[in-house]
């Protein structure tokens, strides 16, 4: 499966993407949690525990675009309620809905591991790509890679802008 570091880079990558003029490092934190917190699912396996069952064990309901959205708006709802945020909550939303969301599809590329409910609970399907990439060490240059050059491309381009504004 991914690490959490590529998990964490998709939420920076989106987040980049989508970050208002301004943000605070809780805009980053929370999109990086979002992302990460998907695999509490299984957080009971280092310590011998087995994956947990009202969610429907590891890669499930966590795992899922239903959940992202859930998850999404209620994280915009819990640490985005300053004024300061007004006018910036869609996109905040968006953000940290597809960041969850960038988890199950993540894991949907890797070869190890088993198939992802991506629309749990409205149907309990394990779904697998056909084309699935990442394995071991790879995700180096395949996933960590381009996901760091997309922060770094997004960032250039955002303060550019900033400074043809200014
Ligand atoms: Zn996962």
């Amino acid at each position: 499966m991914p690490t959490s570091v590529s998990h964490a880079l998709a939420a920076g990558a989106i987040g980049a993407i989508l970050a208002p003029a301004t943000t605070t490092r809780r805009y980053w934190i929370v999109g990086v949690a979002c992302a990460v917190a998907v695999d509490l699912d299984a957080i009971g396996r280092p310590f011998g525990y087995p994956d947990i069952a009202f969610v429907g064990g590891h890669r499930a309901l966590t795992h899922s675009l239903p959940f992202a959205v859930a998850l999404g708006a209620v994280a915009t709802i819990a640490f985005f309620r300053g004024r300061s945020w007004d006018g910036h909550r869609w996109r905040i939303a968006a953000y940290l809905t597809l960041a969850t969301a960038s988890h199950g599809l993540l894991d949907l590329l890797t070869t190890r591991g088993q198939g992802v409910g991506l629309l749990m609970p409205f149907n309990w399907i394990r779904y697998e790509a056909a084309w699935r990439p990442v394995r071991g060490l790879n995700e180096l240059w395949i996933v960590w890679l381009p996901l760091m050059a997309t922060i770094w491309v997004a960032r250039g381009l955002r303060s550019r802008t900033a400074a043809v504004r200014a």
